[in-house]
């Protein structure tokens, strides 16, 4: 039980959190394998699985290959529907045995418990990550975040077992407050972690788009008024429930902005693949309709110009490139491409985690890098924004290049290399920019993939001792809380 103090909102903020309305929505959602197995789906949904395929899945069912042990199944009618026109979009939710074929994985990918010096929160670099929910309105098989949606228990670095918890106002606000006043009385650096303010906090979870506005706008307020700087939402419902993003979420965006103007809101937001909101014709080409354009779903077009029509809110695409879902080089041109055009960036793709079962679902990291080289070619400087991220227990790492030829002289780099550059350290910020340069493994899909085959790392990804360091990180970061 917490003993933190019970949060109450300042004036400013109650008048801002009266003025929110929540809109009741109906996704239609089909949760789990039971629907199919016991032929509870409309009739048109039975389509999603075939007889076989379910008794294949069945079978798993109380193994330790029972793929909704691993990952719950999750859909939504509105992303159903777009599956029935295509592969990739059915393949995102769609459960299958190959899935937990091979269970190798990290219980905790990225070790993200040892940056958590709060429950529900993990604090990298001078922004913090909330697990503000633990589900969303589908769920994507390669979900990286499988262990908090599956509600799994977590070891700790203090060796404790624990399912991960949901960040709550009144601690989260404590620590921010007791952080930042750290920091500003040493100077700009906190004493212990030597971690700068933190001045960016991203909700997610889970999704929090599944909340109800009001419970967004409690957070989006205690959050202004603990002075964060610029505040991230990640979500994923404009590829699920595009109507979530109504007249109600816009106007309660609307006054937040108009009370907490100097406060930054970036939407960060995942499409996959241009099918999650691209329409087709009967051929399975995109719709152009002239200068370029492409036709939209209406649902989603309505909802991206109610966001982009928003200038002071940023909106920021990101996704992995997973096998048999986008490990397309022409789907992820077009995708760059359209979503440039109505005004959102290309921020990150990303190579696969480590989580459980990853085999089922990373693209190889060189093919990865392939895959999005190709896809820039021909595209202009303003859509190609995007880096290939690979997230390092030390921190988030670019892979800038893959060649193919020796570099004379240098043993070990007769198939070429690839060259990966640190862009955001986990705990502080020393390394930004340092390199690591291995010779190529095209079966790698993690850094242990290379482990033999180091040729130069000043960025220091093959000789971080994880447990030491990030131990003294935490312990330090929790220090001035307490
Ligand atoms: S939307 Fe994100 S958090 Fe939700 S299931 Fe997909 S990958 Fe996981």
């Amino acid at each position: 039980m917490s003993d933190t103090p019970r949060y109450v909102p300042t004036a400013k903020e109650q008048a801002f959190l009266d003025t929110v309305v929540d809109s009741k929505y109906e996704r239609h959602s089909i949760n789990g394998l039971a629907p199919f197995l016991n032929e509870r789906v409309p009739e048109g949904v039975k389509v999603m699985y075939t007889k076989a395929e379910l008794e294949k899945l069945a079978a798993l069912k109380g193994t330790e290959r029972d793929v909704e042990h691993r990952m719950p199944v999750k859909t939504t009618q509105h992303y159903f529907d777009l599956s029935l026109h295509s592969q990739p979009i059915r393949n995102l939710v769609k459960a299958t045995p190959e899935e937990t074929e091979n269970l190798e994985g990290a219980a905790d990918p990225g070790y993200q418990m040892d940056y958590s010096p709060v429950e529900g929160l993990l604090h990298k670099y001078e922004m913090g990550l909330m697990y503000v929910i633990s589900t969303c309105s589908a769920h994507c098989r390669f979900c990286y975040r499988e262990e908090l949606i599956s509600r799994k228990e977590i070891e700790r670095q203090d060796g404790t077992v624990a399912k991960k918890g949901l960040a709550q106002i009144p601690e989260i606000v404590n620590y921010i407050h007791s952080h930042n006043k750290a920091v500003e009385e040493n100077g700009g650096v906190h004493p212990k972690s030597g971690r700068e303010k933190l001045r960016e906090i991203l909700l997610s979870g889970g999704d929090p788009m599944v909340l109800s506005n009001s419970k967004i706008a409690a957070w989006l307020g205690a959050l202004a008024e603990a002075g964060i700087e610029s505040i991230r939402i990640g979500t994923k419902e404009l590829a699920f429930f595009p109507k979530r993003f109504d007249q109600n979420f816009l106007t309660m965006l609307d006054n937040w902005h108009a009370a907490y103007p100097d406060v930054g809101l970036r939407l960060m937001i995942h499409f996959n693949h241009p099918d999650e909101f691209l329409m087709k014709d009967d051929a399975g080409n995109y719709i152009e309709q002239g200068s370029g354009i492409l036709k939209w779903h209406p649902d989603t077009q309505r909802a991206m110009e109610g966001l982009t029509a928003r200038g002071w809110m940023s909106i920021e695409n990101q996704s992995p490139i997973i096998k048999n879902v986008n490990n397309d080089p022409d789907a992820l041109r077009v995708m760059q491409r359209a979503l440039k055009r109505v005004g959102v960036n290309n921020h990150y793709f990303f190579c696969g985690r480590d989580i459980i079962a990853h085999r089922a679902f990373n693209v190889p990291i060189e093919e990865a890098w392939r895959i999005l080289n190709e896809s820039q070619k021909g595209l202009s400087g303003v859509e190609t924004h995007a880096r290939l991220s690979i997230t390092h227990y030390k921190g988030k790492t670019e892979v800038c290049a893959v060649t193919s030829q020796p570099i004379p002289g240098v043993p070990g780099t007769e198939n070429g290399v690839v060259i990966f550059k640190i862009l955001r350290n986990a705990a502080s910020a020393p390394d930004r920019g340092k390199v690591c340069i291995v010779a190529r493994n095209p079966e790698a899909i993690w850094f242990d993939g290379y482990k033999d085959r180091v040729i130069y790392d000043e960025a220091g990804l093959f000789a971080y001792a994880r447990v030491d360091k990030a131990k003294d990180a935490a312990a330090a970061a929790q220090a001035p809380a307490k």
